[in-house]
């Protein structure tokens, strides 16, 4: 046969061999590294027979694909394990994700962290044992009958996923075996080091109507040393954990007899948001937004209207009951129907169109008890809400603009590097889930993935993770756990203007049905800024930071000195504090250090006398003395920047 490698190099083999003869071929060092290899396309084990002419490639773990099948692997590995322990246990799914995989389970009893040792060293075990893992296909019926054997009901519903025609695999390790489209590793002993990271809970298929798993997460790496590296990395990352800085740093608080969900944001984190609101506001009107002052709450015919009522009712908080009281109040879950109400204020033509609405929103929802945290998950939330509603030719602009304003968002605040895009598509095996027709979603949907691929924008694409009425574009970033958020979304909608009855009088004097775009430009300003405490380390920049600058006094004789200089530095619309203690030096500057405050200005005899400060970075350390004109300057120019130092 011959073998076409990547170079497009020739290699004529003579008969069937595997894909791990093959790689000695090319060279020993390489199949000694191969992980798993690709031919014609398609990934394959190092144990598979390559029996044709084919284009051939090896991974190891250098390359993405080598540490995937190598971590998902490890995820088998744990499979096993956890089986042999708990018998009972129901398996879900498995996955190999951005350094490390996991696996969800559903336990009989639930498990804790302390039961990690055990499930480790049943991990060496295996992995000592290096059992050959086997890759067999079969049909769905005798798939439906392996599984049924296997008693496992949420791989029969994964089957149940896999598109008619599609093969259906299974990899099989010693007595264990597992619905799986691979690739893996050729044997459980190839895997190197690997180490069990955290366990939380996960709904099946992402879903609070569906049941919570528990998910172990773990790591695996060809170095121990690279995993000691990687796992003190994450041990730092860990005490940026803003439900841990954040409370540290007085940014925000919760208290019992308020209640789960309902954080309270203190005076440093107060300032922090009402800067970013003020800049959201003022980039949306440079936009052409129009803002709006809506109520946090209506009558529950509001959202009747909407569909809400029918479709979230479970996630609202409502103040009355259905068929006992005259009223019902719903504290309000969105903002487009108070939003959309305005809208009809007024006959609109196509020359009015497109409007922009944006309002800094406060929302409810009904999160579920176990799953608040911080300030990423919440029951009330401020939102930078928004609806464009715009003539269907408008679409495509609109839409891109609202995703631009998105990516100068994320520009400005540094995070462009720290987020992924998501398309969040329908379910189209579940249509009554759904309003709109089959045909409006494909239209909606088609529209949509020609404006992300003209924007250049990589996404991955989500089936059924879609609102029930529309496709949307999710801007999702990860915390320091490793777990996934929304941050913004940019949503398409074709069926609330219907609802509403939203009309506007085209270019031929006909009434015509408008089309929506919901869609955020920094998203909810609590969740926000637990990604931006964690992305900074609670350091915030100069435009951003609670107080910028803090005037020390070096003695008692300079306190009036500091003073003065603080509230010239306020005067010029810094945020400068004076700390005049008759504390020691170093305890002070250290606190401010702390506290992660920009800049130390420190006043001893000698600048007081000279008329100047002695400035300090929280970073870059001892920046000489200079005047109070000068420093002024100084910073604020580093805040109209807005950069991060
Ligand atoms: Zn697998
Ligand atoms: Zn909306």
């Amino acid at each position: 046969m011959i073998i076409t490698l990547k170079d497009g190099s020739k290699m004529q083999l003579e008969g069937a061999m595997t894909a791990l003869e093959v790689a000695k071929h090319i060279s020993e060092g390489l199949a000694r590294a191969a992980l798993v290899a690709k031919a014609d396309g398609k990934f394959v084990s190092m144990n598979e027979v390559i029996d044709g002419d084919c284009t051939f490639e090896v991974f190891t773990f250098k390359d993405e694909e080598g540490r995937l099948a190598y971590r998902h692997t490890c995820s088998h590995i744990l499979a096993q394990a956890v089986k042999n322990i708990y018998p009972t246990v129901q398996l879900a799914i498995g996955p190999a994700v951005k350094d490390g995989f996991y696996y969800d389970f559903e336990f009989k009893t639930p498990i804790t962290q302390a039961d990690f040792d055990k499930i480790e060293a049943e991990m060496k075990s295996i992995i000592k044992a290096d059992m050959p893992i086997v890759r067999s296909t079969m049909s769905r019926k005798d798939a439906e009958k392996l599984i049924k054997k296997m008693k496992q009901s949420y791989k029969m519903e994964l089957l149940a996923d896999i598109p008619e025609g599609e093969e259906i695999s299974f990899y099989t390790q010693g007595d264990f075996t597992d619905l799986c489209a691979g690739p893996h590793l050729a044997s459980t002993g190839k895997v190197k080091c690997f180490k069990l990271t955290s366990l939380t809970g996960a709904y099946w298929r992402g879903n609070e109507k569906n049941k919570m798993l528990t998910r172990i997460y773990g790591t695996a790496f060809d170095k121990k040393s690279d995993m000691d590296e990687y796992l003190q990395k994450l041990e730092e990352a860990k005490k940026r954990d803003h439900n841990k800085l954040g409370r540290e740093l007085g940014i925000f608080m919760t208290d019992e007899n308020i209640g789960q969900g309902l954080p309270l944001i203190m005076p440093k984190g107060a300032r922090i948001i009402q800067i970013m609101q003020r800049f959201v506001e003022d980039e949306e009107q440079r936009r052409g937004y129009l803002l709006t002052k809506t109520p946090i709450m209506s009558k529950n015919n509001l959202f009747i209207t909407s569909g809400h009522w029918d479709h979230y009712k479970d996630k609202m908080f409502y103040i009355g009951e259905e068929d006992v009281d005259d009223e019902i109040l719903c504290l309000r879950p969105m903002t487009c129907p108070f939003q959309f109400t305005i809208y009809k204020n007024g006959l609109k033509s196509y020359r009015d169109l497109p409007i922009r609405y944006a309002e800094t929103a406060i929302e409810f929802r009904k999160e579920a008890s176990g799953e608040m945290h911080g300030l990423t998950r919440i029951r009330q939330f401020t939102l930078a809400d928004g609806h464009i509603v715009c003539t269907p030719e408008q679409l495509e602009s609109e839409f891109a603009g609202a995703v631009d304003l998105i990516k100068f968002m994320l520009k400005t605040f540094d995070l462009e590097g720290d987020v992924t895009y998501r398309f969040s598509r329908w379910d189209p095996k579940n249509a009554d889930k759904y309003v709109g027709s089959a045909a409006d979603w494909e239209r909606s949907e088609g529209a949509m993935k020609t404006i992300l691929e003209d924007l250049g924008i990589e996404y991955t694409e989500a089936w059924g993770e879609a609102a029930f009425y529309g496709p949307k574009l999710d801007v999702q970033g990860t915390n320091v756990h490793g777990k996934e958020d929304t941050l913004f979304t940019v949503q398409l909608d074709f069926a609330l203007a219907e609802r509403f009855d939203m009309m506007y009088i085209d270019e031929n004097g006909e009434k015509a049905r408008p089309l929506i775009i919901h869609r955020s430009s920094i998203g909810c300003y609590e969740r926000t800024l637990a990604m931006l405490i964690e992305k900074y380390n609670g350091a915030f920049p100069m435009w951003l930071a609670p107080e910028q600058v803090r005037v020390l006094s070096l003695t008692d004789r300079t306190a009036d000195n500091a003073k003065k200089v603080a509230s010239e530095l306020t005067a010029a619309g810094l945020r400068a504090e004076a700390d005049v203690r008759s504390e020691k030096l170093g305890k002070k500057i250290r606190e401010a250090q702390l506290e992660k405050v920009p800049y130390v200005l420190v006043i001893g005899d000698k600048e007081a006398e000279d008329g100047v400060v002695a400035v300090r970075h929280r970073s870059e350390g001892d920046l000489g003395t200079m005047t109070v004109a000068e420093f002024i300057a100084k910073a604020a120019e580093e805040v109209a920047s807005k950069l991060r130092k």
